[in-house]
């Protein structure tokens, strides 16, 4: 009898908790239309800069992919026709990062930077290795890769 009755009080009960909710404020977000404000220092997926004239600033040292704690930095240097250094292959297999930041850290050229960008879910695991040409940032007029 007490089991009874203590099954039916349990659907009141359960009713008082719903109609309590209904007059806090909502803890979650209509996403994807209502986007969450990131903290200042959030660190989203890489971007590679380019200097004022444009041009790649990544000089390929290596140092970033030495202080990437996950190994997931892979590069290739070239020389440009000005007989400069640069990076012919960059690639970040961005499901290996951590997100910890020291690849921008240990760059002594200012190349490269995790930004706020946090939407690049994909269905292909190959897709999370992105190339130099997605990373880099694109030159006015240009449209991202
Ligand atoms: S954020 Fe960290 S884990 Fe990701 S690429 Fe940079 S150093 Fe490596
Ligand atoms: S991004 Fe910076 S640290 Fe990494 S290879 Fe290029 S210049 Fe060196």
């Amino acid at each position: 009898m007490l089991n009874y009755i203590n099954s039916l009080l349990a659907i009141p009960r359960g009713l008082l908790v719903t109609f309590k909710h209904l007059f806090k404020p909502a803890v979650t977000l209509r996403y994807p239309e209502v986007k969450e404000k990131l903290p200042e220092r959030y660190r989203g997926l890489h971007y590679l800069a380019r200097d004022e004239n444009g041009d790649e600033k990544c000089v390929c040292c290596g140092l970033c992919a030495l202080a990437c704690p996950s190994g997931c930095i892979y590069m290739e240097p070239g020389e440009n026709q000005r007989g400069e250094r640069y990076a012919r292959v960059y690639e970040i297999n961005e499901l290996r990062c951590i997100f910890c930041g020291y690849c921008e850290e240990a760059c002594p050229v200012g190349a490269i930077f995790l930004g706020k960008e946090y939407e690049f879910s994909n269905d292909k695991r190959e897709k999370f290795i992105y190339t130099k040409e997605e990373l880099l940032v694109p030159l006015p007029g240009e449209k991202k890769v």
